[in-house]
């Protein structure tokens, strides 16, 4: 059986392009009924993050791409959920000391003892002379018994893997197909460390192997590290996975998707109010292509079309506006209460209501947001085309509502219509329709003349939404003042 995993580090946040990775893993791992298993990668102490494994679950919950296995969270506690963990590497630390005691025993790891001054000497000599700078291998020949005297007298070590000189290593990608590094060009990779914990690139071998991963899908930003991992299966006397790495989300100007760009964490999108079906969605075309030009894909369409074979070799471009484009087809489908409850917390904050307004006024929001939603591309607009309900200052949107305005007969039909409002015990969703018929019936006022004022003087726009339910949401006072504002 196919099985998979997402193996972060947990940094605090999910960039979109490890989402994406994630999805990718999600897929196809249900489209060949298999297992996605989600693994915490923390053997680097140095950026361990408080917080951040639960954030990074909730948010792939958000997203609506569990797993199968692995840690997850119940009742804001991290526990294991299946059969070949723990899943969480700082967890793991026997384990791989039981593997690198194998390695070291049959000579394809050593000892080495080299200090961080001696290192970067080294590193700089090889620079000044044109080279790449490469460990000098300095400790290869130290005998184990060697090895062990001094780490009983206290020495610092870490264990180093030992590359045959001069061996072509080669691997298969799925989308990238054979790659051959000769082992000249490969540093002696440490595999672990001074405080014992293992390196990345250790760890992941021997987990991938022990909890039986079939495919490796990750960024291709590792492709360079597999032929380091390839070697260890090799002498580990393992059958490596298939490896499947993913061409990079770029920024328009085709270099990787970073945070100094702006929004890079799912977080980001969650917080801006898109909808996770959106984000998925687009995130899935970035970088993969249907076969046909289908563009809007529920994550059941995803299962079942998604293909490795389709995924392209070079990077996909993040486009915002077709993130947009799609995300605003989610919009439109959400339930006018889903959009209301994500818009909420987008006009508290841009000081329209208080929390407490926003609980009182519930329906009214409601009607407003039911106004909004079809123009909306993420919940966090509603702060820009919201505006006209908290304000009294209608300024003409463009030309023609400037035209509008204009218009010899307005003052008059103003007037009339604010007799009307006035008259009104309420001003319902059904007032419109009756106060214009009666409009029209005393001053001969109609269609475009007698609507199109009211409209531009209510909002400022030409076009837009239903203008009885949107009296209504504007209610009697906003009414009566807008026009006041206008005629002055
Ligand atoms: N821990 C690595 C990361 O943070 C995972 C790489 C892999 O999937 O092998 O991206």
């Amino acid at each position: 059986t196919v099985r998979v995993r997402f193996a972060p580090s947990p940094t605090g946040f999910v960039h979109i392009g490890s989402l994406r990775t994630a999805l990718y893993n999600y897929l196809f791992a249900k489209q060949n009924n298999g297992k996605y298993i989600l693994r915490i990668e923390d053997t680097d102490r140095t950026r361990y993050v408080e917080g951040a494994i639960e954030n990074m679950i909730e948010a792939l919950k958000w997203a609506g791409i569990e797993h199968d296995e692995g840690v997850v969270l119940e009742n804001g506690k991290l526990v294991q959920k299946g059969e070949m963990g723990p899943y969480v590497q700082s967890e793991r630390l026997e384990i791989y000391q039981k593997y690198i005691q194998k390695l070291l025993e049959e000579g394809h790891a050593y000892y080495c003892f080299c200090s961080k001054e001696r290192l970067e000497r080294v590193r700089e000599e090889q620079k000044n002379n044109g080279e790449t700078p490469k460990y000098d291998g300095h400790c290869r020949n130290i005998s184990i018994e060697e090895a062990k005297r001094r780490i009983a007298s206290g020495e610092e070590y870490v264990v180093r893997l030992k590359f045959p000189e001069n061996r072509e290593i080669a691997f298969s990608d799925v989308i990238r197909g054979n790659v051959v590094v000769n082992t000249n060009d490969l540093d002696d990779q440490v595999l672990m460390k001074t405080d014992g914990f293992p390196t990345y690139h250790f760890a992941v071998v021997v987990d991938d192997h022990l909890m039986k991963i079939t495919h490796v899908i990750r960024g291709e930003e590792w492709i360079i590290s597999t032929p380091k991992h390839a070697y260890l299966y090799e002498v580990l006397g393992w059958e490596a996975p298939k490896f499947v790495h993913l061409p990079n989300i770029l920024n328009k100007d085709r270099k990787k998707l970073s945070k100094r760009q702006g929004d890079v964490a799912a977080e980001d999108f969650k917080r801006k109010g898109y909808l996770p079906q959106g984000l998925v969605n687009y995130l899935a075309l970035v970088g993969w292509s249907p076969e046909d030009n289908q563009e809007i894909f529920s994550m059941e369409d995803l299962i079942e079309k998604f293909s490795l074979e389709r995924v392209s070799k070079s990077g996909g471009v993040f486009d915002t506006d077709k993130l947009n484009w799609i995300n605003a087809h989610y919009m439109k489908e959400a339930s006018v209460e889903e959009i209301t409850d994500l818009a909420i917390p987008h006009l508290v904050d841009a000081g329209y209501i208080t929390k407490e307004e926003a609980k009182e006024k519930y329906e009214w929001l409601k009607d407003m947001v039911q106004l909004l939603q079809d123009r909306l591309s993420f919940a966090g607009e509603i702060v820009e085309k919201a505006d006209i309900f908290f304000k009294t200052e209608i300024t003409p949107e463009d030309e023609k509502a400037e035209e509008v305005l204009k218009l010899e007969h307005l003052p008059h039909l103003l007037e009339v219509f604010a007799q009307k409002v006035k008259e009104a015990e309420i001003v319902d969703e059904s007032f419109g329709k009756t106060a214009l018929k009666a409009i029209q019936k005393e001053t001969g006022y109609k269609g475009k003349n007698l609507f199109m004022p009211i409209r531009v003087a209510l909002t400022g726009e030409v076009h837009g939404p239903d203008l009885n339910l949107m009296m209504k949401v504007l209610g009697k006072q906003n009414i009566l003042s807008r026009i006041e504002y206008v005629k002055t």
